[in-house]
C-alpha cells in the first residue's frame, strides 16, 4: 500500500524525524486558512498524488508553460492562485504515466531555506536479506540521472538486525552524506528514527529525496515516499485508514476483494494462473513470441469457482485485452473447478476474444471434458509453450 506525502510525513513526525508545519487541504476554499496556520513567508503547495517527481510535472489542462506540480509561494494570495489551478487538474510526471494522475488534494507547508539536497531511501535490500539504507550528496529531482550516469555517487550501507543502526552505521552514512556540524548532530537521532519507522510499520520503502541541510544548518525531510508490505497489513489496522483507493486500479481494488494476486500490466494478454512462480514463466514466455502480457495474476492454490469467476471477469473487463491465456497446473487446485469458473463467467460477461486454456493435472479429463461439453469457443493447448504461441497467433489473425 501506497500513501501520500502528508501522512507519510506525519507517520515520520510521530517517531520524532524533523518534517516541516503543514496542512492538506481538498479545495481551493480552504487554501487561504491553511497557508494563515503557518509561520510564512515562504510556502509550499504540494500535489498529492502517488507518484513522484511531481516538481518537474506538467498539468494536462495548463499547457506546457505553467508551473509543475510542486510550487513556492512567497504570500497567501499566491496560496490561493495555486491552490485554484492545480485541484482537479492532471497531473504528468515521469511516474504517472502518459495518463497522468488527477490531483484531489494537496499540501500547503511551510517553506525552508534550502542549503542542500541530499537523497536518503530505505528499502529491503534482496541481496544482503537485510534493510538497506541508500543515501546520496546529489540528492534533490534529478536522482535518476544520477543512477544512470555516476552511480558510484550513490552509497548502500546494510542493517544488522540485531544489532540495529550503529553509531559505526551513523558515522558511514554521515560521511556518504558529507554531514557537518548540527545537520550531524541532528543525523544521529535521524537515522534510527527512520529505520525504526520503516521496521516497525512493515514499510517495503521509505524514500526521503530530498533530505535537507537547511541555511540554519539543521536537517529536515523535505519530501517522503511510503509503501508499506501488504502481506503486514494484518498487524497494521491503525494504518489501513491511510489508504486512498482514488489512486489504485480498480481491477487491482476488485482483485483484492477476492484475495487475488493481480496487478495490471500494459499489454494485451490477459493471464490467468495458478501459482507465482508459473504465473511469472506464463508471462515471460508470452513475451517471448512477441506479445505482452496485460496482467499478473495468481488465482492460488485452493481457488473456489466464484473466485475463478471474478478473476475472469476482472481480466475480461480490460479493454486493452485481446486474448486471454488460462495456464493452470492442477496441484491442490482442481482443473475442472477452473473449467467452471471460465463457463460461469463467460456465462456472464461473454467472450469476445480468443480464449486458450492449458489444463494439467487433478481431475484435468473432467475439466477438459466440461470445456468440450461447453459450446465454448476454446482453443485447447497441451504445454505452455503450445499455449503461449497459440494465443500470441490468435490475437495476430483476430
Ligand atoms: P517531487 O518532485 O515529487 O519529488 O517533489 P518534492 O517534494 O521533492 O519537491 C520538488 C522540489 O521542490 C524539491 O527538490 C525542492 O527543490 C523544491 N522544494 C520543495 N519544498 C521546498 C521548500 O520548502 N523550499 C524550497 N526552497 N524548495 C522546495
Ligand atoms: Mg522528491
Amino acid at each position: 500500500m501506497n500513501i501520500h506525502e502528508h501522512q507519510a510525513k506525519a507517520l515520520l513526525k510521530s517517531f520524532g524525524a524533523p518534517v516541516a508545519e503543514g496542512v492538506a487541504i481538498y479545495s481551493a476554499d480552504e487554501a487561504a486558512d491553511a497557508a494563515k496556520s503557518l509561520p510564512g513567508p515562504l510556502y509550499v503547495v504540494k500535489s498529492q498524488i502517488h507518484a513522484g517527481g511531481r516538481g518537474k510535472g506538467k498539468f494536462k489542462e495548463l499547457g506546457p508553460d505553467a508551473k509543475g506540480g510542486v510550487r513556492l509561494a512567497k504570500s497567501i494570495d499566491d496560496v490561493v492562485a495555486h491552490a485554484k489551478e492545480m485541484l482537479g487538474n492532471t497531473l504528468v510526471t515521469k511516474q504517472t504515466g502518459p495518463a497522468g494522475k488527477q490531483v484531489n488534494r494537496l499540501y500547503i507547508e511551510d517553506g525552508a531555506d534550502i542549503a542542500r539536497e541530499l537523497y536518503l531511501s530505505l528499502l529491503v535490500d534482496r541481496t544482503t536479506g537485510r534493510v538497506a539504507f541508500v543515501v546520496s550528496t546529489e540528492g534533490g529531482m534529478d536522482i535518476e540521472a544520477v543512477a544512470e550516469e555516476t552511480p558510484d555517487k550513490i552509497i548502500s550501507l546494510s542493517i544488522d538486525p540485531d544489532a540495529g543502526v550503529t553509531a559505526s552505521d551513523v558515522k558511514a552514512l554521515s560521511d556518504a552524506l558529507a554531514l557537518t556540524g548540527e545537520a550531524r548532530n541532528d543525523a544521529t537521532k535521524l537515522f534510527p528514527i527512520l529505520y525504526k519507522a520503516f521496521t516497525e510499520t512493515d514499510m517495503s520503502l521509505l524514500e526521503v529525496n530530498p533530505l535537507i541541510v537547511m541555511d540554519n544548518g539543521r536537517l529536515r525531510v523535505l519530501d517522503a515516499k511510503v509503501s508499506f508490505d501488504n502481506n503486514a497489513a494484518f498487524r497494521h489496522a491503525d494504518l489501513a485508514p491511510l489508504r486512498d483507493m482514488s489512486e489504485e486500479d480498480e481491477k487491482e481494488i476488485e482483485a483484492s476483494k477476492f484475495d487475488l494476486a493481480y496487478v495490471a500490466l500494459d499489454g494485451n494478454i490477459g493471464c490467468m494462473v495458478n501459482g507465482a512462480g508459473l504465473a511469472m514463466s506464463t508471462m515471460d514466455i508470452i513475451k517471448l513470441y512477441g506479445a505482452e502480457p496485460a496482467n499478473f495474476l495468481d488465482v492460488g492454490g485452493g481457488a473456489t469457482t466464484e473466485k475463478v469467476t471474478a478473476a475472469f471477469k476482472i481480466i475480461t473487463a480490460d479493454p486493452a485485452v485481446e486474448g486471454i491465456l488460462v495456464n493452470i497446473f492442477g496441484g491442490i487446485m482442481r482443473c475442472d473447478v477452473i473449467a467452471e469458473g471460465v463457463i460461469a463467467a463467460v456465462k456472464e460477461v461473454g467472450l469476445k476474444v480468443p480464449l486458450v486454456v492449458r489444463l494439467e493435472g487433478t481431475r484435468v479429463k473432467e475439466g477438459k471434458e466440461i470445456l468440450d461439453k461447453s459450446g465454448l469457443n476454446v482453443i485447447s493447448a497441451d504445454d505452455l509453450d503450445d499455449a503461449a504461441q497459440k494465443i500470441v497467433t490468435a490475437v495476430k489473425n483476430a
